[in-house]
């Protein structure tokens, strides 16, 4: 499972591994923790099988790649070391035949950040991901996703999560073979980013903020409060995002207290 931090995707694997637990089979989740913060891609694992699975390694070749960031979608390195024929689930707003991704693999596609942002308010994928991932994969039933998201999401959230994972159920297209079979030479690397200006995080926005400088009063607060030092202040006295710096976590948003930042979706 291929995500950023923030969307899930490590309670995503859980919720399936439970799901499986809950069939009668034998599976473990394994997220890989490092040094990530809210934005940053990251890896978690999942392996299911009939019998007791006694390898606890991470899985090097895995039959079915999920990806949770529409960008990271775009990225050959999802569809990489996959078994042959392998399956590669990717939250995208377009048809699978529109991915570039390459290999001998079949891809499937929903738009898993336009689910969650209806059901949840909230571009955390992860649980508008889990019903595209019963339906496409079959590898679960889609009531044993419902019951281990009652588990880890009880009461109303735990609703609003499972009204997500209906419409991605819904929602998802047919897998498609990849139209490439070979990956290009050069390939674009997954972007752990990195602080302030010295990194590009620009791929780890869903969200971007312009301001509206008419509304702006000067004050200073977004360009405070923002964790990557992405604001610039330009000569009107106003703040600018530093394009590469930016990772559209939304905090300069919310602390304007005159409300003069609005956060716009990125278009993929
Ligand atoms: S969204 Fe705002 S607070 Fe967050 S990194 Fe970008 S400029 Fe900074
Ligand atoms: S917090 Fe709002 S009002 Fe203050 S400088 Fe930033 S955009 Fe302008």
């Amino acid at each position: 499972m291929h995500g950023r931090g923030g969307q899930g995707a490590v309670t995503a694997s859980r919720i399936i591994a439970t799901a499986a637990y809950e069939e009668g089979k034998y599976s473990q989740a394994i997220p890989m923790y490092g040094t990530e913060r809210r934005g940053a891609p990251l890896t978690a694992y999942v392996r299911i099988d009939d019998v007791r699975v006694r390898e606890r390694e991470l899985v090097h070749t895995p039959g079915i790649s999920l990806c949770f960031d529409p960008l990271l979608s775009l990225q050959q390195a999802v569809a990489n070391d996959l078994l042959p024929n392998g399956q590669v689930l990717l939250n995208a707003p377009f048809a699978p035949d529109k991915s570039e991704l390459a290999g001998n693999i079949n891809i499937a596609t929903v738009d898993a950040t336009s689910i969650a942002l209806e059901t949840l308010g909230r571009p955390i994928t992860n649980t508008a991901m889990l019903g595209a991932f019963a339906k496409a994969t079959g590898v679960v039933k889609l009531e044993s996703i419902e019951k281990a998201i009652k588990k880890y999401f009880p009461g109303r959230l735990g609703d609003m999560n499972i009204a997500a994972v209906r419409k991605s159920y819904e929602k998802v297209s047919p897998w498609v073979p990849a139209k490439n079979k070979v990956a290009p030479k050069m390939q674009v690397d997954l972007n752990v980013g990195g602080y302030g200006t010295l990194k590009d995080v620009s791929s780890w926005r869903v969200f971007y903020p312009v301001v509206n400088e008419e509304k702006c009063i000067g004050c200073k607060t977004c360009w405070i409060f923002c964790p990557e030092a992405a604001l610039e202040w330009k000569a009107n006295n106003k703040p600018a995002m530093v394009d590469r710096a930016c990772k559209g976590c939304g905090v300069c948003a919310n602390e304007c207290p005159v409300k003069a930042i609005e956060m716009k979706r990125v278009e993929i």
